[in-house]
């Protein structure tokens, strides 16, 4: 059994076999998918929903990718609580910071990104954190703000990061980019990971793990990036599927959110 923490099972490249590809999900073995609600953008941050209802082992999340910050205005907020209610919807994200294209200023994106950690927090949520050189002030709002629970989707900052999340009681999620030939630094904090901290992502369609680097990614791909990671830690690939199911299920605890 295998999951996949971090997909966009909405995007538009799926159209056109969406169905097939979540088949083949099941099919390599995966049995928890969540799927981000991100959308387009904040309006259509209840993407995931349809999909999550359709599947009982596919949950989702609603939030504003850091990308998109710059287009939220205040009922954005309120419909994130509001699609937050749903059953199905089992964290808030992915919300962050990205000051590697900054598509949105930088203070908005903060002021977005630290809105969206409180909301998390008040709504006993998790948060799914996205952040891509901004590792300092990505630390400075976590600690700021002190969410209970959450995890640094597609991890690639530095150390640092590493250790505070953990200080945080928060999780770190590896992406195929770990798979990469130029990744030692992530595969030797990935080898370093507490295994109760541990999660595997594919943040599909993007990222596809060697062997399928370049193509378009798909949830049936986490198994390599498990694969490879169990190489790295020195455990049986059952070992590493069980122990981040197990963190999976710690942290999203989807069966137990009724409505
Ligand atoms: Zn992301
Ligand atoms: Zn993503």
């Amino acid at each position: 059994m295998l999951v996949d923490s971090h997909a966009h099972l909405d995007d538009a490249r799926y159209a056109e076999d969406r169905e097939a590809m979540i088949q083949r999900a099941y099919d390599a073995g995966i049995r928890q998918i969540l799927t981000i609600g991100n959308g387009t953008g904040p309006d259509d941050m209840g993407c995931g929903i349809p999909v999550a209802e359709a599947y009982d082992w596919i949950c989702t999340s609603v939030g504003v990718h850091p990308h998109d910050a710059a287009k939220v205005e205040e009922r954005h907020f309120d419909l994130m609580e509001r699609l937050a209610a749903h059953p199905k919807v089992v964290a808030i994200g992915e919300t962050g910071l990205d000051y590697h294209y900054d598509n949105s200023p930088r203070e908005t994106q903060r002021d977005v990104f630290r809105r969206q950690v409180e909301l998390a927090s008040r709504l006993d949520l998790p948060v799914i954190v996205h952040t891509r050189e901004a590792d300092s002030d990505t630390e400075a709002i976590l600690r700021q703000v002190a969410p209970s629970r959450g995890v640094l989707h597609c991890f690639t900052s530095g150390a640092p990061l590493a250790k505070a999340a953990l200080e945080l009681g928060f999780m770190i999620s590896f992406s195929g980019i770990v798979t990469f030939p130029k990744a030692q630094d992530l595969v030797a904090i990935a080898r370093s990971m507490p295994s109760d901290r541990l999660l595997i992502e594919t943040d599909c369609p993007y990222l596809a793990p060697v062997p399928h680097r370049g193509k378009r990614n798909e949830p049936a791909f986490v198994s390599e990036t498990a694969r490879f990671l169990a190489g790295v830690r020195g455990v049986s690939l059952e070992q590493l599927s069980e122990e981040t199911s197990q963190n999976f299920a710690r942290l999203f605890s989807p069966e137990q959110k009724t409505a």
